[in-house]
């Protein structure tokens, strides 16, 4: 091994992953702070399958790029330091596919093509499941359920709560790595401190430029006795995996474990990325996500049950329908084998600039329909005087463009596009053959869901539970961009077609406005 810790790979460093190593459950899933040695536990069980077990072994990383520096860097590299791993490979040259005799090691990304299917293994190890995409995870792990000999390793850093890594944990034996105080000899473990309850950590310091931040320590929550951060591996050398979870399955074991533990990261460094989190709300993801292994929630991420039940009205969904044209009405349409729709009032003093954000919404219906029932949207354009309908472009664009045909400049399909500001909109034909808008995903979204928090939405006392739960379903939070700066985006953590709808239909406000008045849409955004 390089880099913080020369010589033979060993646990010394990092003392939990001991009895990971040695785990023998079916399905192992490791919730862990950034760099605390659980990765190599993915890697070394890779590789002894390959070499002990002689099974063919599949690594999925969560992008292809992932994966062909994955097999470059770290396989590689492991090579150079190992002549027993240079041995035991007879063919390397394919980026994602190396043979070790009769086994193979087959290294993939997780989005894009379908390239996990058709791959019969029974070792699957996922490294940063959070970063995945989410469906081909599920489909990958229903895949194994047949299989009588099975061995899964998911390792990741969390995101969002109920999400990844941490929903796969909820389902484990959810243990914690637990080690005899010197102090006081009781077994304890080493945690953030919350409100009203003891931690592990005595916080020094005010603010991230203070100097004393860095005589902040580690203490036993038990007894409050000093644990000196450089005798660390000394007092973690008793440490042992501790169940938390009330009837756990043992073929299914999960492990947490956080920077606190951590040989390199002192408690002073924690405290500063502590502080830098209040008021900035990606530095508090990351202090969260990255140092104490856990998911994070911003505030106003996530629409809930109570802002919603905040917003339900009188009105119903089988009101009645507008007699003639003249109330400000758009329709969003989220395709699919079901199409799911919104239909919106608007309610504006009057038509100007930012008229997404001075606008009233009232929800005045919403539904479903099926793929081969398009005749539907006819019937709602017709029944509700539509103003303006926005519909996603994909996946049926021919049926989409047949419809906004039928209704020039009433109908606009939607693609989401990065790179897009605010709530800019480019409305063109060029490859469609029907007016086409491409604006952010994640500004529209914010825009569109956020009127739950500031209370500018009405929804009909009949409101379903599957719009309910799609509303709920996308959670705001924070990825880095290729530059390493945090970026928000939005993740769902369930169904979230009527979301989408309601989104569709919020963007279809400023081209109403437009249609209305005969102005430039430029002029509502
Ligand atoms: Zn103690």
């Amino acid at each position: 091994m390089g880099g913080s810790f020369p010589g033979p790979y060993s646990w010394k460093y990092h003392p939990w992953v001991r009895e990971m190593l040695d785990s023998k459950a079916s399905f192992n899933y490791a919730m862990k702070a950034a760099q605390m040695g659980v990765t190599e536990v993915g890697i070394n069980r890779a590789f002894y399958c390959l070499d002990v077990l002689k099974r063919k072994v599949l690594y999925v990383l969560p992008t292809r790029l992932n994966a062909a520096d994955f097999s470059k860097d770290r396989f590689d590299s492991a090579l150079k330091l190992s002549p027993t791993l240079a041995t035991l490979f007879t063919d390397t040259n394919t980026v994602g596919l190396k043979q070790a005799g009769a086994a193979s090691l087959y290294i993939r990304g997780s989005r894009g093509d379908s390239n996990l299917k058709g791959l019969d293994v029974s070792e699957l190890i996922l490294d940063e499941v959070d970063e995945m995409d989410q469906k081909q995870i599920w489909l990958a792990l229903t895949r194994l359920d047949g299989q009588t000999r099975k061995c899964v390793w998911a390792i990741s850093t969390p995101t969002i709560p109920d999400y990844g890594i941490h929903k796969l944990y909820l389902t484990s034996t959810q243990e914690r790595f637990q080690f005899k105080c010197p102090g006081c000899s009781r077994y304890t473990e080493l945690v953030w401190p919350k409100k009203g309850e003891p931690g592990s950590i005595e916080i020094i310091g005010e603010t991230i430029h203070d100097v004393r931040c860095h005589e902040s320590f580690l203490k036993c929550k038990e007894c409050g006795v000093k644990l000196d951060h450089h005798d660390k591996l000394n007092w973690l050398s008793t440490g042992t995996w501790v169940s938390t979870a009330g009837t756990p399955n043992q073929d299914v074991r999960g492990f947490y474990i956080n920077q606190l533990y951590s040989p390199t990261v002192s408690p002073g460094e924690l405290v500063v990325a502590f502080l830098r989190g209040r008021g900035d709300e990606a530095a508090n993801k990351e202090f969260h996500c990255s140092k104490l292994g856990v998911p994070f929630i911003g505030d106003g991420a996530q629409v809930t049950d109570e802002l919603i039940d905040l917003s339900v009205r009188t009105h119903t969904r089988e009101d009645c329908r507008p007699k003639k044209a003249g109330r400000l009405i758009t329709m969003g349409v989220d395709q699919g084998k079901t199409n799911y729709f919104t239909l919106c009032e608007w309610f504006v003093d009057q038509m100007s600039y930012d008229i997404n954000v001075a606008a009233k919404c009232k929800v005045l219906t919403h539904g479903t329909f099926m793929e081969d029932e398009w005749y539907r949207l006819r019937e709602l354009m017709c029944e509700w005087q539509v103003q303006a309908c926005v519909i996603d472009a994909d996946p049926q664009i021919n049926e989409a463009r047949r419809f906004a045909k039928e209704y020039p400049g009433f109908v606009f399909l939607c693609r989401y596009r990065r790179g897009k500001v605010g709530k800019e909109m480019v409305v063109s034909e060029a490859d469609t053959g029907a007016p086409l808008v491409t604006v952010d995903r994640t500004n529209w979204m914010t825009a569109a869901l956020g009127r739950f928090r500031t209370a500018r939405v009405d929804l009909p006392a009949d409101v379903g539970l599957d719009f309910r739960a799609h509303i709920k379903a996308p959670v705001r939070t924070y990825v880095n961009d290729d530059t390493g700066n945090p970026v928000a985006t939005f993740v769902e953590t369930g169904a979230d077609h009527y979301a989408h709808s309601f989104v569709y239909s919020e963007i279809a406000l400023p081209l109403a406005a437009s249609i209305r008045t005969g102005d430039d849409i430029t002029r509502f955004l």
